[in-house]
Protein backbone atom coordinates (compact mmCIF):
# COMPACT_ATOMS: atom_id res chain seq x y z
CA UNK A 1 0.00 0.00 0.00
CA UNK A 2 0.81 3.91 0.22
CA UNK A 3 3.14 3.31 3.76
CA UNK A 4 4.94 0.66 2.31
CA UNK A 5 5.60 2.71 -1.15
CA UNK A 6 6.68 5.82 0.68
CA UNK A 7 9.60 3.58 3.28
CA UNK A 8 10.47 1.97 0.45
CA UNK A 9 13.56 2.69 -1.77
CA UNK A 10 15.93 1.42 -4.61
CA UNK A 11 19.30 0.46 -3.83
CA UNK A 12 22.37 -1.59 -5.01
CA UNK A 13 23.02 -4.14 -3.11
CA UNK A 14 25.40 -7.39 -2.81
CA UNK A 15 25.00 -10.47 -1.04
CA UNK A 16 27.76 -12.62 -1.86
CA UNK A 17 31.37 -10.88 -3.31
CA UNK A 18 32.06 -11.72 -6.83
CA UNK A 19 32.13 -10.27 -10.37
CA UNK A 20 29.41 -7.46 -11.63
CA UNK A 21 26.67 -10.20 -11.41
CA UNK A 22 26.34 -9.86 -7.85
CA UNK A 23 25.20 -5.94 -8.10
CA UNK A 24 21.48 -6.60 -7.05
CA UNK A 25 18.92 -3.76 -7.58
CA UNK A 26 16.54 -4.23 -4.96
CA UNK A 27 14.11 -2.50 -2.98
CA UNK A 28 14.18 -2.46 0.73
CA UNK A 29 13.18 -0.34 3.48
CA UNK A 30 14.37 3.42 3.46
CA UNK A 31 17.24 3.90 6.11
CA UNK A 32 16.10 5.70 9.42
CA UNK A 33 17.84 8.00 12.08
CA UNK A 34 18.71 6.28 15.04
CA UNK A 35 22.08 7.42 16.48
CA UNK A 36 22.44 11.05 17.68
CA UNK A 37 25.15 12.26 14.43
CA UNK A 38 22.66 10.67 11.82
CA UNK A 39 21.80 12.62 8.78
CA UNK A 40 19.39 10.96 6.22
CA UNK A 41 20.47 12.05 2.67
CA UNK A 42 17.59 12.41 -0.05
CA UNK A 43 20.50 11.19 -2.87
CA UNK A 44 20.75 12.45 -6.05
CA UNK A 45 23.93 11.61 -6.90
CA UNK A 46 26.53 8.66 -5.78
CA UNK A 47 29.82 8.87 -7.12
CA UNK A 48 31.50 5.92 -8.20
CA UNK A 49 34.95 4.53 -7.03
CA UNK A 50 37.29 1.89 -7.24
CA UNK A 51 36.66 1.12 -3.68
CA UNK A 52 33.31 -0.03 -4.79
CA UNK A 53 34.31 -2.61 -7.11
CA UNK A 54 36.68 -4.17 -4.39
CA UNK A 55 33.72 -4.07 -2.15
CA UNK A 56 32.04 -5.99 -4.87
CA UNK A 57 34.66 -8.24 -5.36
CA UNK A 58 35.70 -8.94 -1.67
CA UNK A 59 39.58 -7.50 -2.02
CA UNK A 60 38.33 -5.31 1.02
CA UNK A 61 36.05 -7.32 3.21
CA UNK A 62 31.95 -6.17 4.54
CA UNK A 63 29.22 -7.15 6.22
CA UNK A 64 26.52 -8.77 3.74
CA UNK A 65 24.51 -7.89 2.63
CA UNK A 66 25.28 -4.49 2.08
CA UNK A 67 24.81 -1.47 -0.02
CA UNK A 68 27.93 -0.28 -1.78
CA UNK A 69 29.00 3.13 -2.28
CA UNK A 70 31.24 5.11 -0.02
CA UNK A 71 30.00 9.24 -1.21
CA UNK A 72 26.83 10.82 -2.48
CA UNK A 73 24.99 13.66 -2.55
CA UNK A 74 21.71 15.11 -1.98
CA UNK A 75 19.03 17.08 -0.20
CA UNK A 76 18.60 16.55 3.74
CA UNK A 77 15.39 14.95 4.76
CA UNK A 78 16.55 14.30 8.47
CA UNK A 79 18.85 14.49 11.03
CA UNK A 80 19.53 13.47 14.77
CA UNK A 81 19.04 15.45 17.87
CA UNK A 82 22.96 15.58 18.26
CA UNK A 83 22.78 17.55 14.58
CA UNK A 84 24.07 20.86 15.10
CA UNK A 85 24.97 22.85 11.92
CA UNK A 86 23.17 20.74 9.33
CA UNK A 87 19.35 20.64 8.65
CA UNK A 88 16.58 19.13 6.70
CA UNK A 89 16.54 21.25 3.51
CA UNK A 90 20.51 21.48 3.30
CA UNK A 91 22.43 20.24 0.08
CA UNK A 92 25.21 18.55 1.32
CA UNK A 93 27.73 15.96 -0.22
CA UNK A 94 29.29 12.97 2.06
CA UNK A 95 31.88 10.51 2.24
CA UNK A 96 30.16 7.85 4.09
CA UNK A 97 29.03 3.71 3.51
CA UNK A 98 26.00 2.93 1.71
CA UNK A 99 25.54 5.45 -1.47
CA UNK A 100 24.50 3.45 -3.89
CA UNK A 101 20.40 4.11 -3.01
CA UNK A 102 17.98 6.74 -3.12
CA UNK A 103 18.35 7.83 0.87
CA UNK A 104 21.41 6.80 2.98
CA UNK A 105 22.36 7.82 6.63
CA UNK A 106 25.47 9.24 6.96
CA UNK A 107 27.60 10.25 10.11
CA UNK A 108 27.42 14.53 10.31
CA UNK A 109 31.06 14.28 11.13
CA UNK A 110 32.09 13.69 7.15
CA UNK A 111 29.01 15.62 5.99
CA UNK A 112 29.87 18.96 4.13
CA UNK A 113 27.36 21.60 2.99
CA UNK A 114 27.76 21.84 -0.53
CA UNK A 115 29.15 25.72 -0.88
CA UNK A 116 27.25 28.09 -3.07
CA UNK A 117 28.39 27.91 -6.49
CA UNK A 118 29.04 24.66 -6.74
CA UNK A 119 26.06 21.98 -7.68
CA UNK A 120 25.36 18.75 -6.44
CA UNK A 121 26.42 16.37 -9.04
CA UNK A 122 29.84 18.31 -9.02
CA UNK A 123 30.16 17.96 -4.90
CA UNK A 124 29.34 13.88 -5.24
CA UNK A 125 31.80 14.06 -8.60
CA UNK A 126 35.05 16.11 -6.40
CA UNK A 127 34.56 14.52 -2.95
CA UNK A 128 36.23 11.39 -2.21
CA UNK A 129 38.81 11.40 -5.10
CA UNK A 130 39.46 15.04 -4.51
CA UNK A 131 40.05 14.45 -0.89
CA UNK A 132 42.50 11.78 -1.71
CA UNK A 133 44.20 13.49 -4.38
CA UNK A 134 44.66 16.44 -1.87
CA UNK A 135 45.90 14.58 0.92
CA UNK A 136 48.19 12.60 -1.14
CA UNK A 137 50.13 15.84 -2.46
CA UNK A 138 49.94 17.72 1.06
CA UNK A 139 50.28 15.24 3.88
CA UNK A 140 51.60 11.46 2.44
CA UNK A 141 54.19 13.23 0.28
CA UNK A 142 54.33 16.89 0.89
CA UNK A 143 54.67 17.88 -3.03
CA UNK A 144 57.46 20.83 -3.44
CA UNK A 145 58.48 23.36 -6.00
CA UNK A 146 60.47 22.12 -9.26
CA UNK A 147 60.38 18.06 -7.75
CA UNK A 148 59.94 15.35 -10.26
CA UNK A 149 56.74 13.72 -9.82
CA UNK A 150 55.55 10.23 -10.94
CA UNK A 151 51.52 9.83 -11.63
CA UNK A 152 50.27 6.27 -12.53
CA UNK A 153 47.08 5.81 -14.35
CA UNK A 154 47.02 9.78 -15.07
CA UNK A 155 43.71 10.34 -16.84
CA UNK A 156 42.21 8.33 -14.05
CA UNK A 157 39.63 9.67 -11.92
CA UNK A 158 42.02 10.24 -8.90
CA UNK A 159 45.14 10.82 -11.73
CA UNK A 160 43.36 13.51 -13.05
CA UNK A 161 42.99 15.85 -9.93
CA UNK A 162 46.44 15.15 -8.77
CA UNK A 163 47.94 15.81 -12.40
CA UNK A 164 46.62 19.39 -11.59
CA UNK A 165 47.60 19.33 -7.91
CA UNK A 166 50.68 19.09 -8.66
CA UNK A 167 51.42 21.26 -11.31
CA UNK A 168 49.87 23.83 -9.49
CA UNK A 169 52.28 23.25 -6.78
CA UNK A 170 55.28 24.02 -9.48
CA UNK A 171 56.48 20.45 -9.43
CA UNK A 172 56.83 18.49 -13.05
CA UNK A 173 54.56 15.84 -13.65
CA UNK A 174 55.06 12.49 -15.49
CA UNK A 175 52.55 10.82 -16.17
CA UNK A 176 51.21 6.86 -16.99
CA UNK A 177 48.81 5.90 -19.29
CA UNK A 178 47.36 3.08 -21.76
CA UNK A 179 46.27 4.60 -24.48
CA UNK A 180 46.68 7.59 -26.58
CA UNK A 181 43.32 9.04 -26.01
CA UNK A 182 44.35 9.27 -22.30
CA UNK A 183 47.25 10.90 -22.85
CA UNK A 184 46.10 13.64 -24.48
CA UNK A 185 43.80 14.37 -21.65
CA UNK A 186 46.77 13.82 -19.28
CA UNK A 187 48.85 16.67 -21.19
CA UNK A 188 45.68 18.81 -21.09
CA UNK A 189 45.44 18.48 -17.29
CA UNK A 190 49.22 19.39 -17.00
CA UNK A 191 51.32 16.67 -17.31
CA UNK A 192 54.68 17.74 -19.17
CA UNK A 193 55.56 14.09 -19.87
CA UNK A 194 53.35 11.47 -20.69
CA UNK A 195 54.86 7.32 -20.79
CA UNK A 196 52.10 5.05 -22.52
CA UNK A 197 52.59 1.66 -20.69
CA UNK A 198 51.43 -0.09 -22.90
CA UNK A 199 54.47 0.12 -25.35
CA UNK A 200 57.04 2.18 -23.37
CA UNK A 201 59.64 1.31 -20.48
CA UNK A 202 58.57 3.57 -18.11
CA UNK A 203 61.94 3.28 -16.06
CA UNK A 204 63.68 3.88 -19.14
CA UNK A 205 61.34 7.14 -19.91
CA UNK A 206 61.81 8.26 -16.46
CA UNK A 207 65.45 7.97 -16.55
CA UNK A 208 65.86 9.90 -19.56
CA UNK A 209 63.70 12.60 -18.25
CA UNK A 210 65.39 13.15 -15.01
CA UNK A 211 68.84 12.95 -16.45
CA UNK A 212 69.15 9.80 -14.63
CA UNK A 213 68.39 11.10 -11.37
CA UNK A 214 64.32 9.15 -11.20
CA UNK A 215 62.02 10.98 -9.27
CA UNK A 216 61.04 12.87 -5.71
CA UNK A 217 58.01 10.75 -5.38
CA UNK A 218 55.89 8.26 -7.51
CA UNK A 219 51.51 8.33 -6.54
CA UNK A 220 50.83 5.03 -7.31
CA UNK A 221 47.15 3.88 -7.24
CA UNK A 222 47.90 0.51 -9.91
CA UNK A 223 49.60 -1.69 -7.61
CA UNK A 224 50.54 -5.03 -8.57
CA UNK A 225 51.28 -4.05 -12.20
CA UNK A 226 53.44 -1.05 -11.45
CA UNK A 227 55.32 -1.69 -7.98
CA UNK A 228 58.51 -2.62 -8.95
CA UNK A 229 58.96 -0.09 -11.53
CA UNK A 230 57.94 2.67 -8.86
CA UNK A 231 60.98 1.61 -6.75
CA UNK A 232 63.46 1.56 -9.73
CA UNK A 233 61.76 5.19 -10.62
CA UNK A 234 62.17 6.67 -7.78
CA UNK A 235 64.93 8.77 -6.89
CA UNK A 236 67.96 8.49 -4.01
CA UNK A 237 65.95 9.39 -0.90
CA UNK A 238 62.46 9.23 -2.84
CA UNK A 239 59.66 8.32 -1.90
CA UNK A 240 56.75 5.81 -3.32
CA UNK A 241 52.95 6.46 -1.77
CA UNK A 242 51.02 3.13 -2.96
CA UNK A 243 47.69 4.10 -2.56
CA UNK A 244 45.58 1.57 -4.77
CA UNK A 245 45.01 -1.47 -6.10
CA UNK A 246 43.47 -1.18 -9.74
CA UNK A 247 45.96 -3.80 -10.97
CA UNK A 248 45.46 -6.22 -7.74
CA UNK A 249 47.33 -5.45 -4.44
CA UNK A 250 51.06 -5.26 -4.01
CA UNK A 251 52.80 -8.81 -3.25
CA UNK A 252 54.75 -8.87 0.54
CA UNK A 253 57.74 -6.63 0.43
CA UNK A 254 61.26 -6.79 1.73
CA UNK A 255 62.11 -3.35 3.53
CA UNK A 256 65.64 -3.91 3.58
CA UNK A 257 65.35 -2.80 -0.15
CA UNK A 258 64.19 0.22 0.67
CA UNK A 259 68.24 1.09 1.81
CA UNK A 260 69.38 0.69 -2.00
CA UNK A 261 68.20 4.09 -2.23
CA UNK A 262 66.94 5.89 1.55
CA UNK A 263 63.53 5.45 0.04
CA UNK A 264 59.88 6.10 2.01
CA UNK A 265 57.41 3.83 1.03
CA UNK A 266 54.09 4.73 2.61
CA UNK A 267 50.62 2.76 1.66
CA UNK A 268 47.71 5.67 2.23
CA UNK A 269 43.75 5.48 2.81
CA UNK A 270 41.73 8.60 2.86
CA UNK A 271 39.91 7.75 5.65
CA UNK A 272 42.85 7.84 8.09
CA UNK A 273 43.24 11.28 7.14
CA UNK A 274 39.86 12.52 7.68
CA UNK A 275 38.91 10.20 10.83
CA UNK A 276 38.36 13.14 12.94
CA UNK A 277 35.24 15.88 12.32
CA UNK A 278 38.03 18.49 12.74
CA UNK A 279 40.19 16.31 10.01
CA UNK A 280 37.04 16.27 7.77
CA UNK A 281 36.24 19.62 7.81
CA UNK A 282 39.69 21.19 7.19
CA UNK A 283 40.57 18.87 4.25
CA UNK A 284 36.71 19.50 2.60
CA UNK A 285 37.05 23.47 3.29
CA UNK A 286 40.72 23.36 1.75
CA UNK A 287 39.11 21.22 -1.48
CA UNK A 288 36.07 23.11 -2.03
CA UNK A 289 38.60 26.69 -1.66
CA UNK A 290 40.77 24.70 -4.52
CA UNK A 291 37.48 24.03 -6.90
CA UNK A 292 36.24 27.29 -6.72
CA UNK A 293 39.30 29.06 -7.47
CA UNK A 294 38.88 27.41 -10.50
CA UNK A 295 42.21 25.50 -9.83
CA UNK A 296 40.58 22.11 -10.18
CA UNK A 297 38.97 20.67 -12.88
CA UNK A 298 36.49 17.92 -12.80
CA UNK A 299 36.16 15.78 -15.26
CA UNK A 300 32.84 13.46 -15.00
CA UNK A 301 33.22 10.90 -17.90
CA UNK A 302 29.71 9.49 -17.86
CA UNK A 303 26.78 9.73 -15.67
CA UNK A 304 24.81 6.16 -15.19
CA UNK A 305 21.34 5.69 -14.12
CA UNK A 306 21.43 2.94 -10.95
CA UNK A 307 19.78 0.39 -12.58
CA UNK A 308 23.49 0.90 -14.83
CA UNK A 309 26.08 0.33 -12.04
CA UNK A 310 26.87 -2.91 -13.46
CA UNK A 311 28.12 -1.15 -16.46
CA UNK A 312 29.99 1.51 -14.58
CA UNK A 313 31.92 -1.02 -13.07
CA UNK A 314 32.60 -3.26 -15.78
CA UNK A 315 33.75 0.39 -17.77
CA UNK A 316 36.01 1.50 -14.58
CA UNK A 317 37.90 -2.51 -14.27
CA UNK A 318 37.67 -2.34 -18.08
CA UNK A 319 40.15 0.83 -18.30
CA UNK A 320 37.74 2.12 -20.33
CA UNK A 321 37.20 5.43 -18.62
CA UNK A 322 38.61 8.90 -18.02
CA UNK A 323 37.88 11.08 -14.77
CA UNK A 324 35.06 10.53 -12.60
CA UNK A 325 32.04 8.34 -12.95
CA UNK A 326 28.37 9.44 -11.23
CA UNK A 327 25.28 7.33 -10.49
CA UNK A 328 21.99 9.49 -10.99
CA UNK A 329 19.23 8.57 -8.23
P1 LIG B 1 40.60 5.28 -11.98
O1 LIG B 1 39.65 6.17 -12.66
O2 LIG B 1 41.99 5.74 -11.81
O3 LIG B 1 40.59 3.88 -12.70
C1 LIG B 1 41.64 2.99 -12.55
C2 LIG B 1 42.71 3.18 -13.64
O4 LIG B 1 43.82 2.39 -13.29
C3 LIG B 1 42.28 2.69 -15.00
O5 LIG B 1 41.56 3.65 -15.76
C4 LIG B 1 43.60 2.35 -15.64
O6 LIG B 1 44.18 3.48 -16.30
C5 LIG B 1 44.50 2.00 -14.45
N1 LIG B 1 44.79 0.56 -14.42
C6 LIG B 1 46.01 0.03 -14.57
N2 LIG B 1 45.95 -1.29 -14.53
C7 LIG B 1 44.66 -1.63 -14.34
C8 LIG B 1 43.98 -2.88 -14.24
N3 LIG B 1 44.61 -4.06 -14.32
N4 LIG B 1 42.64 -2.86 -14.08
C9 LIG B 1 41.99 -1.69 -14.00
N5 LIG B 1 42.58 -0.47 -14.09
C10 LIG B 1 43.92 -0.44 -14.27
O7 LIG B 1 39.99 4.89 -10.54
P2 LIG B 1 39.90 5.78 -9.22
O8 LIG B 1 40.31 7.16 -9.52
O9 LIG B 1 38.59 5.54 -8.57
O10 LIG B 1 40.99 5.11 -8.29
C11 LIG B 1 42.36 5.09 -8.67
C12 LIG B 1 43.15 4.32 -7.63
O11 LIG B 1 43.18 5.07 -6.44
C13 LIG B 1 42.55 2.97 -7.26
O12 LIG B 1 43.57 2.04 -7.05
C14 LIG B 1 41.85 3.27 -5.97
O13 LIG B 1 41.71 2.14 -5.17
C15 LIG B 1 42.80 4.26 -5.36
N6 LIG B 1 42.21 5.09 -4.32
C16 LIG B 1 42.74 4.99 -3.08
C17 LIG B 1 42.26 5.74 -2.06
C18 LIG B 1 42.90 5.62 -0.73
O14 LIG B 1 42.35 6.12 0.24
N7 LIG B 1 44.04 5.00 -0.61
C19 LIG B 1 41.10 6.63 -2.24
C20 LIG B 1 40.64 6.70 -3.59
C21 LIG B 1 41.18 5.94 -4.60
P3 LIG B 1 45.10 3.19 -17.60
O15 LIG B 1 44.19 2.57 -18.61
O16 LIG B 1 45.65 4.49 -18.02
O17 LIG B 1 46.15 2.22 -17.12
Amino acid sequence: GNFAMASSMKAIQIKNTGGVEVLEHVIIERPKITGLTDVLVKNHFAGVNFIDTYHRSGLYKLSLPAIIGREGAGVVEAVGDGVKDIRPGDHVVYVSPSSYAEFTIANSKKVAKVPDGLDLKLAAASLLQGLTAWVMITQSYEVKKDDWILIHAAAGGVGLLLVQLVKNCGAHVIGTVSNDEKAKLAISAGAEHIINYSNQNVVDEVMRITDNKGVHAIYDGVGKDTFETSLACARRLGSLISFGNASGKVPPFEILRLSEKNLKLMRPTLNNYIETEEEFRKSTAELFTIIKEGKLDIKIWKTYKLNDAKQAHLDLEGRKTTGKLILKL
